[in-house]
């Protein structure tokens, strides 16, 4: 109801809106019809009398003025005037007196005050209304200038056409929905209009100024001129408006909303002004959109009607579809009610059962489906089950992984060795339980101080040592492994193996350091007994060794009577046995020595070449045998070095006597002597049998020989590497090899430029 009436408000309203735009434009349509059929009459007019003026008769009349001229040009106006349309086609004098015209009662008038002849005297076109002064009629005067052959003005030509011409025009173009249609002049005086009584009045209210020239111009003479209530349409004629304008004006004669449509009139300064009475258009409107109102109502009430009719004998078969959906939502999709009737529900009804029975179709394939998937389901479940089970166990792992991390802990605090680690400054951040067992130091007292100084255990470095090390691990980034003194907190001394290692960040800056000490005292104690021990042994064996020399040598003279051949060969053997012996408890002597620290070392500024040549000369015997060659060479600029010339001497011995023995006969033996980077660098090659790869770390242990010495049976300790490196590295320097089998060796010990240090020991070595 509520919608049916806001239609019917809706409509009844837009139609009064539609039907007033369509009245005014139609109106307008209308004035703009009519002002173009004016415009055609008066610019016919307006044409013709440029002829008329430029006729060769009208020129010798107006240039002659003979009567002869005249008769002639009356005969050709009315030529021009078939048709008549014009009441009067007359030429004027330059002076105003009209010389022809085809109404005799112009003849000889003085038309020089006219305002078309003066205008056209100025050279116009020019054309106005006036009300005739002796016909007393409205005429519409056309003049145009007539030239001589200097183009100077003779004469002026004017059309007077008929006021039935326009009349006709104003009665054919006043139409609905125009309640009032007028002509007006250029001053906005109504000279044509349906209404009679309007005929000769102003639009709006003239000024004196205006009242006065049409005075002048005698274009009415003899009638008053009183205003209408258009002023608002007099100012726009006034401003020379130049198209078609629509203006609300309120007529307070007739108490009524008006809408003026004026126009003017192209070329002659003509205006047609056309009315519309606002209240008859909207009444007319109103009446009209009642009607449509009505019917839209009247339709509304029938649609309503038609609604309520059609929805009880749908509701019926509705429910019967209702009951269908209803069965086929509880999945009952055989149970349908057919529905009654025919048209559209029916068809719908059974579209509906056909659905039902393929819906029914498809939800046996459903149910197959969701037992499939139920399936799936279920293992997915298994998966998940056993998903959970991995999780559980990876949950354990990682478990396991925290108990690992804390018996990882354990382990690094229960270890025997001393565990530390420090900042990149060497602060203590962690102490194992060691710590305190090896120092005497608590963790408490350890952590949170620099490590190893001189309050703590490692007062004992000796300043150049500890900065190698702190060289070694902060700036070179580098482990270190060596052995330290240290002190523990009772003050007794120890020996510990450290192993240094920085731990570096992701950019390779130190984050920590991490210390492993082991506390080798005992073991250093331990080895120093074995050494004395040896040291002992040795040197107590060495009397008797020498003994049984003497007395070997003895029997071999002959100093206890002559020996018989195989007396001679047993005692020889006895001889070289004992040598041999003595040359090993020499060794092991010498050996125990340097690695007792008890060995006396004393430097003297030494020529190498000559410590060689000597070496090389204690062999000779051995090289000649061998028809080997021996070459020395040593660099020019080197100078004498300060180093002990006997334990230097046993280096080279042991090196040159290994190049002998190990080389094939013929063999070449090369001695190189330089000095480099504040280094004396020693090399010593050869061409012989080469140390195997499986040897070659382990040559310079006690007692090693290789496989391919052995098989060749020659004399030797396996000491003799062992004691060169002990006293090369206990110089200072370092030694090492490059070797291949079959090919040669070549050692390579230094010493530092500098030379060795004095100490003052207690024994020296045994040559
Ligand atoms: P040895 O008394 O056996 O010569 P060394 O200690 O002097 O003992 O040498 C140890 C071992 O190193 C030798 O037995 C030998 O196997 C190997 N060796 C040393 N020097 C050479 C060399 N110049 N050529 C080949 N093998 C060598």
């Amino acid at each position: 109801m509520f919608f049916g009436s806001l239609t019917v408000f809706a409509t009844y309203n837009y139609s009064v809106k539609q039907f007033s735009k369509e009245k005014e434009d139609r109106a307008m349509l209308v004035v703009s019809h009519g002002v173009e059929v004016l415009n055609e009459v008066l610019t016919q007019s307006r044409r013709m009398v440029q002829i008329v003026a430029k006729d060769r008769t009208v020129y010798d009349l107006v240039t002659t003025k003979s009567k002869k001229q005249t008769a002639e040009t009356i005969l050709e106006l009315n030529n021009f005037n078939l048709d008549n349309r014009y009441s009067a086609i007359y030429i004027i004098g330059i002076d105003g007196i009209v010389l022809a015209s085809t109404d005799a009662s112009f003849m000889n008038q003085d038309y020089g005050f006219r305002e078309y002849f003066i205008r056209a005297k100025a050279g116009e076109l020019y054309s106005d209304v006036n009300l005739g002064v002796t016909s007393k009629k409205l005429g519409y005067y056309f003049a145009y200038p007539i030239l001589d052959k200097k183009s100077e003005v003779v004469g002026v030509a004017v059309l007077k056409m008929n006021d039935g011409v326009v009349g006709e025009i104003i009665k054919n173009t006043f139409k609905t929905p125009l309640t009032d249609l007028m002509l007006t002049d250029r001053n906005g005086i109504v000279v044509n209009g349906n209404k009679i009584e309007r005929l000769y009045q102003s639009l709006g209210k003239l000024n004196q100024n205006e009242l006065g020239k049409i005075e002048d111009e005698k274009k009415y003479v003899g009638i008053e001129i009183k205003p209408l209530q258009y002023d608002s349409i007099l100012k726009l004629i006034r401003n020379k408006l130049t198209s078609l304008q629509i203006v609300d004006v309120f007529d307070q004669k007739s108490n009524d909303r008006k809408k003026i449509i004026v126009s003017p009139v192209s070329g002659v300064d003509f205006y047609l002004v056309g009315e519309i009475s606002v209240s008859e258009v909207v009444s007319q409107a109103q009446s009209i959109s009642k009607i449509i109102a009505l019917m839209v109502t009247v339709a509304v009430l029938m649609a309503m009607i038609y609604v309520v009719l059609l929805s009880t004998s749908l509701l019926k078969p509705l429910s019967s579809l209702s009951t269908m959906a209803r069965n086929i939502s509880l999945g009952k999709f055989g149970q349908t009610n057919p529905v009654l009737g025919g048209g559209e529900l029916a068809i719908l009804g059974q579209t509906m059962e056909t659905m039902a029975n393929e819906l029914g179709e498809k939800y046996v394939d459903l149910e197959k489906l969701v037992a499939e998937r139920t399936t799936e389901i279920e293992s997915q479940k298994e998966f998940l089950e056993k998903s959970k089970v991995a999780m559980m166990n990876v949950l354990e792992d990682v478990n396991l992984a925290k108990t690992d991390l804390e018996k990882f802990k354990l382990a690094v605090e229960e270890a025997s060795d001393h565990i530390v680690i420090t900042d990149s400054e060497g602060m203590v951040l962690y102490a194992n339980r060691a710590v305190e067992k090896i120092t005497g130091y608590s963790q408490v007292e350890v952590i949170g101080n620099k490590a190893g100084n001189k309050g703590g255990w490692g007062g004992l470095m000796e300043k150049s040592f500890y900065k190698k090390l702190w060289k070694t691990i902060k700036i070179d980034k580098k482990v270190f492994t060596g052995e330290i003194n240290n002190l523990r907190k009772n003050g007794e001394k120890y020996i510990a193996i450290a192993s240094i290692s920085p731990i570096l960040g992701q950019n390779g800056e130190v984050m920590f350091f991490v210390a492993i000490e082991r506390d080798v005292t005992h073991e250093k104690e331990v080895d120093r007994m074995k050494t004395d021990f040896i040291s002992l042994a040795s040197h107590q064996l060495r009397t008797p060794l020498s003994a049984m020399r003497w007395f070997a040598e003895m029997l071999l003279a002959g100093d206890a009577g002559k020996l018989s051949k195989e007396q001679t060969e047993f005692v020889k053997n006895i001889e070289q046995a004992n040598a041999k012996m003595i040359v090993l408890v020499n060794s092991l002597l010498n050996i125990s020595r340097i690695e007792s620290g008890r060995i006396v070392v004393d430097p003297v500024p030494t020529d190498l070449k000559e410590l060689v040549l000597g070496e090389l000369k204690g062999i000779e015997k051995n090289i000649k045998d061998k028809k080997q060659t021996a070459l020395v060479s040593v660099d020019r600029n080197l100078p004498k070095v300060n180093v002990d010339p006997k334990l230097i001497a046993e280096v080279y011995k042991n090196l040159l006597t290994n190049a002998n023995k190990y080389s094939p006969d013929g063999g070449e033996i090369e001695i190189f002597i330089s000095h480099k980077d504040g280094e004396l660098i020693s090399r010593v090659s050869d061409n012989g049998i080469g140390i195997p790869k499986v040897s070659q770390d382990k040559v310079f242990e006690r007692f090693y020989r290789a496989p391919n010495v052995l098989k060749m049976e020659t004399e030797g300790t396996g000491l003799g590497l062992y004691l060169a490196k002990a006293i090369v590295e206990s110089s200072g320097g370092r030694i090492w090899f490059e070797s291949e089998v079959g090919k040669g060796t070549t050692f390579w010990f230094t010493l530092p430029l500098s030379g060795m240090k004095k100490k003052k020991g207690e024994v020296t070595i045994n040559g």
